[in-house]
């Protein structure tokens, strides 16, 4: 196949029966969200380009390498959304929605866009689920976040995971250990990788969490920001905690856990699994207190989350493959008079919830009743001349040949008895 009759490079198709993991992620997602008060928005794919550069930092890999930015037909710089959460927020402002008294919990789904180099797991358009909950200070959100997290993948069907939580300070501690790690980096730079070494000057606490083994050793005894925190960040992250043990939420603190974007403050956490190997986050999240204000909005505060549809349906797509749906019935119609007769039959079926499978072709019924055999239907119905002569449709179940005949207008029967599993 010709290379431009591909999909290109780091983006990938989505086809049965891996797509049904998509949908279970989805179904997932969308019920238990529900439970927890979070409604939907759906946001548009591009922004303009500001809001990922002021949100997420120019300093950062995604701004600096991996957007896709192009001018429109009027020259305006526009971006395909590289993440979620600032699309929310810009939407979150521009329609107001902090007047809004019920509480602000959102979430949203969809494919984000990112110019990495494709590996396994990873595409330029990849997935993403994420919920943002605005206007609330207290740590009883942070923690009910978790919960919502941890019923999602139980809901999906996902084990082995870890839940990790760290606070990275606000704007009035976050400085001063800052400069503590500035100058524990200083004095041993050279020991440190070149991304390290740019991030030293641009974003210091990505060092933390760089997993090359010389990093790993030189940041050994870094500076930890537990010991910086102010007492409101303190007081915050043990609240947090807290009501994490009161909801069963099993975590444990990870002090090198930093996340990259600059928006954070205070809760950060991240959930991973060891079924992945070596990149193993599944979902990652935190509070961003100033990030609607930076985009112009009001002082609000936030806490959000998103999680790689990708690893997800990977980790599940396998249990999947016999999940594959198989037709209620198939309605075998011998010619054109008795389609004619079968449309209405089929028509009220569907409607009444019954996936319902029809032929396209006239080949004989042998052939036909083999076809609906392999496409898993448990039953066929069977219309021809005579049939249609006599109002009737005869039926057929395959599992162990059961034949009847039913009235061509008598849908309640035909329910009946496909509704009869025989056992
Ligand atoms: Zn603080
Ligand atoms: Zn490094």
């Amino acid at each position: 196949m010709k290379e431009k009759y591909r999909a290109p490079k780091g983006f990938q198709d989505i086809i049965p029966p891996d797509s049904l993991a998509w949908q279970h992620i989805d179904d997932c997602a969308r019920g238990t969200f529900h439970r927890y008060g979070y409604d939907e928005i759906r946001i548009p794919v591009v922004e303009h380009t500001e809001i990922f550069s002021r949100s997420i930092g120019e300093s950062t890999d995604i701004v600096e390498k991996e957007m896709y930015t192009f001018e429109d037909r009027a020259g305006r710089s526009l971006t395909l959304r590289p993440e979620g959460t600032a699309p929310m927020v810009r939407c979150y402002i521009q329609h107001g929605l902090h007047t809004e008294s019920s509480p602000q919990k959102y979430y949203y789904s969809g494919p984000m866009f990112r110019y990495e180099r494709p590996q396994k797991g990873r595409f330029r358009q990849f997935y993403q689920i994420g919920a943002e909950a605005f206007g609330i200070d207290d740590p009883y959100i942070d923690a009910e976040m978790m919960s919502m997290i941890r019923d999602f993948l139980y809901c999906v069907g996902l084990g082995s995971l870890t839940y990790e939580v760290n606070s990275i300070g606000c704007v009035k501690c976050r400085p001063d250990y800052k400069k503590a790690l500035h100058d524990h980096v200083y004095s041993r730079i050279d020991r440190y990788c070149d991304d390290c070494k740019r991030r030293y000057e641009t974003n210091i606490m990505r060092v933390l969490d760089c997993k090359v083994p010389g990093c790993v050793e030189a940041s050994g005894d870094a500076p930890l920001i537990r010991d910086f925190l102010c007492e409101g960040c303190k007081e915050h992250f043990n609240s947090f905690r807290d009501y994490l043990g009161l909801m069963g939420v099993e975590h444990s603190v990870n002090p090198r856990i930093v996340r990259g974007l600059d928006y954070y403050t205070r809760t950060i956490f991240e959930i991973t699994t060891t079924e992945l190997g070596s990149q193993n986050a599944v979902v990652a999240g935190g509070r961003y207190d100033k990030l609607v204000e930076d985009l112009g909005g009001p002082p609000v505060p936030g806490v959000g989350f998103a999680l790689g549809m990708e690893r997800l349906a990977e980790l599940i797509s396998g249990k999947m493959s016999n999940k594959m749906p198989v037709p209620d019935l198939f309605i075998i119609c011998m010619n054109e008079d008795a389609r004619k007769a079968g449309v209405a039959v089929a028509h009220e079926l569907r409607e009444r919830g019954l996936r319902c499978e029809t032929n396209y072709t006239y080949a004989s019924l042998s052939k036909q009743v083999k076809r609906a055999d392999k496409a898993g239907a448990r039953y066929v119905f069977v219309i021809g001349t005579d049939e249609v002569q006599r109002g009737i449709v005869k039926f057929k179940r395959l599992s162990d040949a059961k034949e009847g005949e039913i009235a061509l207008d008598d849908h309640e029967s035909m329910i009946k008895i496909i509704s009869d599993n025989g056992s």
